[in-house]
């Protein structure tokens, strides 16, 4: 049987590989670069320095996907308890437990009110998360929305929406089109609060707190771990060695996997894909073709234009994935102490630089502006923490995300020129954290927006692969009529973050991709 091709070994390309092998499809994954993985990798910074190149926290992923490829007996997840601790610029820190009581306790002394509206927040976070995550296992319906199972699969999520109540329902159908900080500043009054369950609304987005619909992103988020936190899992050996266990996973299956191997093109042929051709000129015939690239790549780079239809491909080109996002890995000689933070321990979370709704504002402001904000917006974790190997004994690796990072300049700025100014920035705002950090750098890493594109290709720097706003997610991801995996060229599917239910390392992508492609060749 002719085999089914994947352009991309990101792990929802994995996850799809894996599905269509167990059913038989003879999968065949082609990946441009040298390693599986995509956004999850764990890459050499410095000799002996090992550190997540992009990605540091773990979606989470689905639980079926974790069970169906047997990655708790492949991999050691590690879920740390504070998941979060929030810094202040006056020296205090707020760590988020997974357990209420615990955080609404480290609440308490910013303010009572808080501490005591926390427990109902929660309730009511995860109450609408999980109506939520019903929907992130299905395929969300298509235009004409006709067939049964589509039927069947809306009315069974109109029956959880009744079930949900008066209340929560006109609560979820307020909170979506919300901006996260209004949405959080109805329930607390303390900045370090309020910035550090709105921050889940913006991560890895181009919009600000105060951005209409960033509420959506913010309960997308709580659909997959309603934790007002959010998911600090983390993989010993970073998110490389997750990512290297489901292509394990697939291979044991029957999948076939070649790194090295950069598709230039998709072979259309009367309207249906057969095939793709590597930049090498050489071609690989299949029955159909995947692609885990990102929807303005697939569309617009790998794809004749003559193949699409010109309304298609407006909407293609309209198709936001413009990032603010950018790396740096740093190898330190020793673990850094933070001010508020008594404990190094309550460092194996994620920490996070971005105290109050104003700061987070503004550092998306300058990115608007194609600046790179003096204050930036950092998440930050040490991997090292939990694997001592990432680093020489004694020595660490610290990953940061910097948040509103543009991916276009203004000023005559280019990337990657700017990186040395975005080096200087960050350096200076953790500085202001740690004391004496600067002194502990050996060795440093900057992975630009245009890196992001270049050599990890991310269309626009884009770490989701398009904007999660309101209307390009659901039924509209990546694009109106198309959200079942399917494309207008026969035999094309999509299978990566540009689909339902969108960005993080979560394999639903991948596997409702699966789903759909095995329904259609079977
Ligand atoms: C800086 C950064 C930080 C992040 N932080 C987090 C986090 O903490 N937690 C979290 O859950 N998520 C995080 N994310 C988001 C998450 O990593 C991504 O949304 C997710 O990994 C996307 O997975 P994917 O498999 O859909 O696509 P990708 O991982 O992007 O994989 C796509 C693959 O396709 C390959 N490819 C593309 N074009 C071709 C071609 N022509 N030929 C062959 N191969 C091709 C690419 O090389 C790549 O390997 C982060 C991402 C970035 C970039």
């Amino acid at each position: 049987m002719a085999p089914v091709i994947i352009i991309g070994a990101g792990h929802n390309g994995l996850t799809t590989a894996f599905y269509l092998a167990r059913a038989g499809l003879s999968p065949i994954v082609l990946e441009r670069r040298s390693m599986v993985g995509g956004a999850a990798v764990t890459e050499e910074i410095a000799p002996g320095f090992h550190a997540p190149a992009l990605a540091h926290a773990i979606g989470p992923l689905r639980p079926t996907v974790v069970r169906d490829m047997r990655l708790e007996g492949r991999v050691e997840f590690i879920r740390p308890d504070p998941r979060l601790i929030t810094l202040s610029p006056d020296g205090h820190a707020l760590a988020f437990s997974t357990d209420v009581a615990r955080t609404a306790d480290a609440i308490r002394p910013l303010s009572s009110a808080d501490a005591d509206a926390y427990p109902q927040f929660c309730a009511t976070l995860e109450r609408l998360g999980a109506f939520l995550g019903g929907i992130l296992d299905v395929t969300p319906p298509s235009l004409d929305g006709r067939a049964v199972g589509e039927l069947w699969d809306l009315l069974k999520t109109g029956r959880r929406f009744r079930a949900l109540g008066r209340a929560d329902s006109f609560r979820l159908l307020r909170w979506l089109p919300m901006p996260a900080a209004d949405l959080v500043a109805e329930w607390f009054t303390s900045d370090l609060l309020q910035a550090s369950i709105a921050a889940r609304g913006i991560f890895g987005v181009s919009q600000g707190p105060w951005s209409a619909g960033t509420g959506a992103a913010l309960l997308l988020n709580a659909a997959f771990d309603p934790v007002p936190g959010g998911s600090s899992v983390q993989v010993k050996g970073g998110p490389g060695a997750l990512t290297a266990a489901m292509a394990e996973a697939a291979r044991q299956a029957g999948a076939e996997i070649h790194t090295n191997a950069p598709v230039a093109q998709v072979i259309v042929r009367d309207g249906r894909a057969v095939g793709v051709v590597l930049e090498d000129g050489k071609e690989v015939l299949g029955r159909a073709v995947v692609s885990n690239a990102d929807p303005r790549r697939t569309f617009l780079d790998l794809i004749d234009p003559i193949e699409l239809d010109p309304t298609f491909l407006t909407r293609a080109r309209n198709y936001r994935s413009r990032g603010a996002a950018a790396k740096i890995n740093l190898a330190l000689s020793a673990l850094p102490s933070f001010s508020g933070v008594a404990n190094p321990s309550d460092l194996k979370g994620r920490v996070q630089i971005g105290h109050s709704l104003d700061y987070l504002e503004r550092a998306f402001d300058a990115s608007k502006y194609g600046e790179i904000p003096s204050k930036p917006y950092l998440d930050i974790t040490f991997p090292s923490l939990h694997d001592p190997s990432l680093a020489p004994p004694g020595a660490h690796v610290m990953s940061i995300h910097v948040q509103f990072t543009p991916y276009t300049l203004s000023h005559g700025w280019t990337w990657p020129m700017a990186g040395v100014e975005l080096r200087r920035v960050v350096l200076d705002t953790l500085e202001r954290f740690a004391p004496g950090i600067q002194l502990l750098v050996l060795h440093q890493q900057t992975i630009t927006p245009l890196e992001l594109e270049q050599t990890y290709a991310m269309t626009g720097g884009h770490i989701l692969h398009g904007e999660p706003s309101l209307d390009q997610l659901y039924a509209m991801r990546p694009i109106l009529g198309w959200a079942q995996y399917r494309t207008p060229i026969e035999h094309l599917y999509l299978c990566g973050a540009g689909t339902h239910p969108g960005g993080g390392i979560t394999g639903a992508p991948g596997r409702n991709a699966a789903r759909e492609i095995i329904k259609a060749l079977k």
